[in-house]
C-alpha cells in the first residue's frame, strides 16, 4: 500500500549562528568592528539578551544572515503547493514531468481520512484507480508532463527547501497555527524542531504568532489565546 510517511531533515546550517546573529544586533550599536565583536563573545546569557530584544523590536534584518536548507520527503502536492507561496524561499522539487511514476504511486491520506475505515477504503480505491488511467496515459504515448494532470494533491513529492531564520521564524508563526492544515503544520514543526534541537535557543522565536502576540487575531480563534 503506498501510503507513506514525511520525512524532514536539516541537511545544510551556518557554523556559530547565535554568534553570528549577536554579532550583527551588537555591530549595530557599538563602536568595535564586526570581527572584534564576533571574536569577544563568549557570554552565550548576554548575546540570547540582546538577541531578544532586537528580535522583538522587529530589527529582523539581523536574523537574515542564517541560510538553512531542509531535505524534505513524502508530503502531498498539497502541502508543497502551500509550502511554495512563500516567496522567500529557494525550492528544488521532484519534477511529475521528469519522473514517471510506476504502478500504484506513492500518496499522503490526510489524518482525519486515515482515521476511518471505510473512507481510508473510498480514498485508497480512488487513488488505485487513478493509478490506472495514469498508466494508460502512458502507455498510449502520452508525455509524463501531460498525464500527471490526472494525479492527485494527495501525490507524494520530495524536494529540498532552503530559507533563512528570519522566513522560518516567519513561516513559524504562521503556520503554526492551528488554523493551519494539519499536514504543513505537521511539516513545519518538523522543520522547526530539527532547527532547535542544533539551537535550543530558538525554540521561543519558533512559534505560532498568537505566543509572539499575546492574542490571537484570527477570526476563527482556536481559544488559546485571547482574541484581540
Ligand atoms: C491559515 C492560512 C490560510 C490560507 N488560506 C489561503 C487561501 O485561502 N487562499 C490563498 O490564496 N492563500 C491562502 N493562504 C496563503 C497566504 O495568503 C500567503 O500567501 C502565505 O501564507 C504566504 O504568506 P506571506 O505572504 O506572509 O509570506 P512570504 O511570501 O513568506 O513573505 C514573507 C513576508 O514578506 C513580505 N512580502 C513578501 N512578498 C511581498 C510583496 N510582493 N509585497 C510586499 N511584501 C511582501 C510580507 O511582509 C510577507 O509577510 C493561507 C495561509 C494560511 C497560513
Amino acid at each position: 500500500m503506498p501510503e507513506v510517511k514525511m520525512s524532514v531533515k536539516l541537511i545544510s546550517k551556518p557554523e556559530n549562528i547565535l554568534k553570528t546573529v549577536y554579532t550583527a544586533c551588537r555591530t549595530c550599536y557599538s563602536a568595535l568592528l564586526p570581527q572584534e565583536i564576533f571574536e569577544a563573545a563568549d557570554d552565550e546569557e548576554k548575546m540570547l539578551s540582546l538577541i531578544s530584544r532586537v528580535i522583538s523590536s522587529g530589527h529582523y534584518s539581523t536574523i537574515e544572515h542564517i541560510q538553512l536548507s531542509f531535505a524534505i520527503s513524502n508530503v502531498s502536492r498539497a502541502c508543497t503547493h502551500q509550502l511554495v507561496r512563500h516567496r522567500h524561499m529557494s525550492f528544488s522539487q521532484k519534477s511529475q514531468r521528469y519522473v514517471k511514476e510506476k504502478g500504484d504511486f506513492d500518496y499522503i491520506i490526510p489524518t482525519e481520512i486515515a482515521s476511518n475505515p471505510a473512507l481510508k477504503e473510498k480514498f485508497e480505491k480512488h487513488m488505485h484507480h487513478t493509478a490506472l488511467i495514469y498508466e494508460d496515459l502512458i502507455n498510449n504515448g502520452i508525455k509524463a508532463e501531460d498525464a500527471r494532470a490526472v494525479l492527485p494533491n494527495a501525490a507524494s513529492s520530495s524536494l529540498v527547501a532552503s530559507l533563512n531564520l528570519r522566513e522560518l521564524i516567519h513561516l513559524a508563526n504562521l503556520r503554526l497555527c492551528t488554523r493551519a492544515q494539519l499536514e504543513i503544520r505537521t511539516l513545519i514543526k518538523k522543520m522547526c524542531d530539527e532547527v532547535i534541537k542544533e539551537e535550543p535557543w530558538l525554540k521561543e522565536h519558533l512559534v505560532p504568532k498568537c505566543e509572539r502576540l499575546g492574542y490571537c487575531d484570527e477570526d476563527k480563534s482556536c481559544g488559546r489565546m485571547p482574541q484581540k
